[in-house]
């Protein structure tokens, strides 16, 4: 691409409750501060004095609930105004999901049901800005002096560690607009793909792993049990991808529902939870300022992500080789993905495939660039676990 021309420094005066949409070009600078007034990227405020600079690539919003003059300096892809937004809508919901972890901490020491804060799961299609409204969510509860707990399934698009796990991790501040998501004690469960559907059992028994540790984690820490949880999902809404929300509203026990962008999902969610007392499904409304990213995007966000996970950032890691023999590890996959053909089973016998089973690899060129999880297991069949 032809190099991008040179814009000087440029202020925007914001009125209350509008916002400056800003997207970054993957390799130029851009640097943004606050002149007057107070604004926050995505409930995260800006610092009151002095520059901060935007990561390459990112699509960000510069929102004020009161009005501020920001300024942006160097070269930005796209960068407009808009007072259409559904900050309202989300911050009331943030009220309302405030005023349960308050309800929740006034019953501890109680009843374990009434002591649990509110389990909210954030669900939508592709591009719907659920990953966002999680940010808000939780930086605006941090905001407030709670620890909510931050569980990521989507194992595509992932803001925790790795493309290919689901993890959580508690948020005590609000989230670092140039750091992002806190990284110092997450939980991370690896699935090794960006696909759900290669093994969807193993995404389940993952999920079940992972909820299982969080419930243990609140039963011995009511803070983090009444300041609950934000669950967000992967934007795979039919189908399969369907029927693996249901499970994950299940497994982690989500008590709020909320529904970005589509009213047909909400209706299906609505009526498929509605024999289960004490879940409220809600249905917001999308940002316009959500940026749509189609799959060759998403395929190099994915690939910065890993390279960001092992050189950091800013490049400020410096991860280092280990050289280790072949006969010194063992590397299995989990989940053969073939069934043993009828002809090799004793008559009569039916064709199961065990897709948690483990199938040991025999290491080879075709595994060069491939990312491994190290297991801690003992056993080979504690794996999926450890
Ligand atoms: P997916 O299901 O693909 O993970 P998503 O529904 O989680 O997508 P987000 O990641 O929240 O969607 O949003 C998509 C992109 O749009 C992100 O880069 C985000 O920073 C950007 N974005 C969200 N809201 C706004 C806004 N109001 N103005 C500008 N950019 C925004």
């Amino acid at each position: 691409p032809a190099p991008a021309a040179v814009q000087p420094p440029r202020q925007f005066k914001l009125d209350p409750q509008s916002e400056l949409r800003v997207e970054v070009l993957p390799d130029a600078t851009l640097r943004v501060r606050l002149v007057s007034g107070t604004a926050e990227i995505f409930g995260t405020e800006l610092p009151p004095e002095g520059w901060l600079t935007i990561p390459p690539r990112s699509k960000i919003a510069i929102f004020t609930w009161h009005g501020a003059t920001v300024e942006l300096d160097g070269v930005s892809e796209s960068e407009y105004t808009s007072d259409e937004t559904p900050m309202v809508i989300y911050v009331n919901t943030h009220a309302i999901l405030d005023a349960r972890r308050a309800r929740a901490r006034a019953a501890q020491g109680g009843d374990l049901e009434a002591s649990q804060g509110p389990r909210v799961i954030v669900v939508g299609p592709t591009d719907s800005g659920k990953s966002t409204l999680c940010k808000m969510l939780l930086s605006w509860a941090a905001k407030l002096g709670w620890k909510p707990t931050y569980v990521d399934l989507d194992i595509g698009q992932g803001s925790i560690t790795i493309p290919g796990c689901i993890s959580a991790t508690p948020i005590e501040k609000p989230i670092d607009i140039v750091d992002g998501i806190p990284l110092e004690m997450p939980l991370a469960y690896f699935y090794g793909h960006p696909n759900p559907s290669i093994n969807p059992d193993v995404y389940k028994a993952l999920m079940r792993e992972l909820a299982q540790t969080l419930e243990t984690q609140f039963s011995g820490n009511a803070e983090s049990r009444a300041a609950g949880m934000v669950i967000n999902t992967m934007g795979w809404v039919e189908g399969l991808g369907y029927e693996l929300l249901l499970n994950a509203i299940d497994i982690f026990k989500a008590n709020v529902v909320l529904v970005l962008g589509q009213e047909k999902l909400w209706k299906m969610l609505k009526d498929a939870v509605q024999s289960k007392p004490n879940i409220d499904v809600v249905k917001l409304h999308k940002s316009e300022g959500v940026v749509l990213r189609n799959s060759k995007y998403r395929q190099k966000t994915r690939s910065f992500r890993i390279k960001e996970y092992f050189y950091g950032i800013a490049n400020d890691l410096a991860p280092h080789s280990n050289v280790v023999n072949f006969s010194d590890v063992s590397v299995f996959r989990i989940g053969s993905g073939h069934q043993a053909p009828r002809s090799a089973l004793p008559i009569g016998a039916e064709p199961v495939a065990d897709p948690t089973r483990l199938v040991a690899v025999n290491i080879s060129t075709d595994m060069v660039h491939t990312v491994l999880a190290v297991s801690y297991a003992k056993e080979p069949d504690e794996i999926i676990s450890r």
